[in-house]
């Protein structure tokens, strides 16, 4: 292997090398192109201060891009054959480098702490079939991580960045904007990956913003957003009698959220699910 970034037959060579055959389950798609994880550094505006958390770094196509700009990378892989060679991989393409890059060998969904200073900014290229709860759990567990910038499936992409009213609004967006303002920041086709998938991606990026004031926390909202879109055709007065114990109920709290009990949970922010919470009726425990 020479030095620098991976192209299409390093990452080729590399993976016959260790003997991976790239799996469905794990959302293992390869960036071949330079190109484009240089473009995905530059449009996360990664800065020289920065310590990165990757998700996902696999052959270390991103990852070697990203220590190219940032102070520091930690990346988090699941899978042990990719986990154990990835650090050879960083020493033999930029020796430079390697004593500010560190690998966790786990689960993202299960770290709640990383090694050294603590992330400013998560770049990476997210397993696809997790990318939504990874994210979330990201952006939860890790407050000091103020830029996000990730690559998902298009139409998933389209669904974190929705605003109100739009047809593909609903969980995902809701709960990205309870921490983020959210923005489509550019496409990616399917031909720079290998295995090429069959779909399209996009780039979101996030950047954190306070959550709407409310006296609700985080999970109390989350329930009403959750039972709103559960039930997506129904009046919020239908839907959230789950939630308040009864449809009459659920009206008391919508009309004291000043908010019209026929109106859809699609027509409604953040803010606006924050302040229903706030008028959940009394469990009578
Ligand atoms: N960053 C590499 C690139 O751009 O070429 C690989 C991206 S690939 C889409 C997703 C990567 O995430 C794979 O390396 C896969 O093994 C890893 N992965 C899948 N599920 C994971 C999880 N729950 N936690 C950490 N890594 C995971």
């Amino acid at each position: 292997a020479g030095p620098g970034l991976l192209g299409a037959a390093d990452i080729r060579a590399l993976a016959e090398a260790l003997g991976v055959r790239p799996t469905k389950q794990l959302g293992q798609n390869f960036v071949i192109d330079a190109n484009t994880v240089r473009r995905i550094v530059r449009t996360a505006g990664v800065r020289p201060d920065d310590v990165v958390v990757e998700i996902g770094p696999g052959l270390g196509s991103l990852t070697l891009a990203l220590l190219e700009s940032a102070a520091r990378v930690v990346a988090i892989e699941i899978d042990p054959v990719l986990a154990r060679h990835l650090p050879t991989t960083i020493a033999a393409r930029m020796p430079e480098r390697a004593a500010d890059f560190a690998l966790v060998h786990a689960d993202a969904m299960t770290v709640d702490e990383l090694p050294g200073p603590a992330p400013t900014a998560l770049v990476a290229n997210l397993p696809y079939n997790v990318s939504v709860p990874v994210l979330l759990h990201m952006l939860q567990t890790f407050p000091s991580l103020d830029r996000l910038l990730v690559m998902v499936q298009s139409e998933v992409a389209d669904r974190l960045a929705a605003t109100p009213g739009g047809k593909v609004y609903g969980v995902p967006s809701v709960k990205a904007a309870w921490y983020a303002d959210v923005k489509r920041a550019g496409a990616i086709g399917r031909n720079v990956f290998w295995p090429a998938p069959n779909v399209d991606s996009g780039l979101v990026s996030f950047v954190r913003r306070e959550p709407p004031p409310t006296t609700a926390t985080r999970a109390e909202v989350f329930a009403v957003v959750d039972a709103a879109f559960a039930q997506r055709r129904k009046t919020l007065r239908a839907a959230l009698a789950g939630w308040a114990g009864s449809a009459a109920g659920a009206e008391e709290a919508l009309r004291a959220a000043g908010i019209d009990p026929r109106t859809r949970g699609e027509a409604l922010g953040v803010a606006e699910f924050a302040r229903i919470a706030e008028h959940r009726p009394d469990s009578g425990l």
